[in-house]
């Protein structure tokens, strides 16, 4: 068996605290072969980037590469989340675009590619994560690597006019072809990644997922939706009620419905559009004021990123604003919370909740409607609202999709949700669930890590 080497900007060390499942997915692939998990170690220098970090530990090795301040500022800040994130997620109109940060990019690229290839060995079988990296193999290849590399991409692939708007997207999104697999979350991404491989790359895509670059290089591309440990995510949900901090969410209710929310501080998730539609269903149907709370998690991120400070003071008002119009003494229609849970405690207040409003402009996957569905009690599970530009609603027909830039489509479904009967309830969510139950994340990685070797 070869060892598996993953690549990806962080690296979840083995005694992280917050693991989150992705990391545990690939923990367990690596457990599985032997392996390497290789990225930046989350270590800001003065100096030179380049030092790097080894730990092993049972049959898993962890090596880790400090950044200096500016490669860092330049290929994470600058050019993956203020060029790229946008662009892949449909938002040209927040695309900025800059030489300098481009240019860093490539330079921390080529020396991850650099320091990787040393540590290479000849059969190993190496899988790079997500668009900080898609270069990479592209520099492998450079130095002579020629081991087999598969690339996942964890948000959308945008339609390739968008894509054409990025200065030299030809020789970035050419460089993929350097890789044997890559793979998407959902059958529409693939499709358009293969309409730009055509239109704009030369190339040429099979309908059994081949591929020919323009230079004649073949490589395969697929969809593999990522997923969760259902299971896992539902023995944490029932063991989580009696957690006191669910239990205090619980009090603090008394007889509402609550209704959930729970995404990182980020444009791409809606959150301004979603809390425009709960106010616009509180104005529609003042018979349910009272009776409802909605509580948004929203853990603040990217807060170096001006478009993202900006995003944080646009909620902060909107939550006043919803909450002067509409509270009451005694009850508040928004709770606004900045905080972080652990995973225990967020499954908890899944399960307390009837509605879950997943409703992002652009997502990759979500694994927060996955979460949702995952934690529910099957004796009164709640409804999910979810966004059809969501890479899950590919597979969670039984959700109210809604179209977020329709605030009174999404009012509409919040209104039918509170009103829906419970056996409908549980009809929705069992199709959900037992799908759930068949693509969980060990599938997800085996179907991929089988399609790279393959
Ligand atoms: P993204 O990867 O864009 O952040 P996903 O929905 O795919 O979006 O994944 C988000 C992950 O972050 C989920 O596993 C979710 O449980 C976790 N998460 C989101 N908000 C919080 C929070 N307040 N506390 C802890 N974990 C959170």
């Amino acid at each position: 068996m070869s060892r598996l080497v993953v690549v990806s900007n962080r690296v979840a060390m083995p005694h992280a605290h917050r693991a989150g499942g992705l990391a545990v997915a690939m923990r367990a692939a690596l457990k599985e072969s032997g392996g390497l998990w290789f990225g930046w170690s989350g270590k800001r220098v003065h100096g030179d980037s380049g030092e790097l970090h080894k730990l092993d530990d049972g049959n898993t090795s962890y090596c880790t590469m400090d950044l200096s301040f500016e490669d860092f500022d330049h290929y994470y800040n600058g050019f993956a989340n203020r060029t790229l994130w946008p662009l892949l997620h449909f938002r040209l109109d927040l695309v900025d675009y800059r030489r300098d940060t481009h240019e860093g990019y490539r330079r921390v690229n080529a020396l991850f590619a650099e320091k990787l290839a040393s540590q290479l060995r000849e059969d190993d079988i190496v899988w790079v994560h997500d668009y900080h990296l898609i270069p990479l193999a592209q520099r492998l290849r450079d130095l002579g690597v020629g081991n087999r590399i598969g690339f996942f991409l964890h948000v959308p692939m945008p339609s390739s006019d968008l894509l054409a708007a990025l200065p030299n997207h030809e020789v970035l999104f050419g460089s993929l072809a350097a890789y044997d697999l890559i793979g998407f979350q959902t059958e529409r991404d693939l499709d358009r990644f293969q309409s730009y491989v055509r239109l704009y790359g030369g190339g040429r895509a099979f309908a059994d997922g081949r591929m020919r670059a323009a230079d004649g290089r073949e490589f395969r591309a697929g969809a593999f939706p990522i997923s969760i440990d259902a299971d896992l995510i539902a023995r944490q949900a029932s063991a989580a009620v009696t957690r006191a901090s669910v239990q205090r969410l619980r009090e603090s209710l008394g007889s509402r419905v609550l209704a959930i929310g729970v995404d990182r501080l980020d444009y791409s998730k809606g959150l301004p559009d979603r809390f425009r539609a709960f106010e616009r269903f509180l104005d529609r149907f003042p018979e349910i004021h009272g009776q409802m709370t909605y509580l948004q998690l929203a853990p603040v991120s990217r807060s170096e990123v001006p478009e993202y400070q900006a995003l944080r003071r646009e909620l902060e008002g909107l939550a006043g604003h919803i909450n002067g119009r509409h509270a009451a003494p005694d009850w508040t229609p928004v709770r606004y919370v900045n905080r972080d849970f652990s995973h225990g405690v967020l499954t908890g207040f899944y399960r307390l909740a009837q509605l879950g409003l997943v409703t992002p402009l652009r997502d990759g996957m979500n694994l927060v409607a996955k979460e949702f569905v995952a934690s529910q009690d099957p004796q009164s599970p709640g409804v999910l609202v979810l966004s059809r530009f969501a890479g899950a609603a590919a597979e969670m027909k039984e959700a109210l999709l809604v179209n977020p830039y329709d605030l009174d489509g999404v009012a509409d479904a919040i209104a039918h949700a509170h009103a829906m009967p419970m056996e409908e309830r549980k009809e929705r969510w069992h199709a959900l669930h037992r799908r759930l139950r068949r693509h969980d994340i060990t599938l997800w990685r085996r179907k991929f890590l089988e399609a790279l070797e393959a």
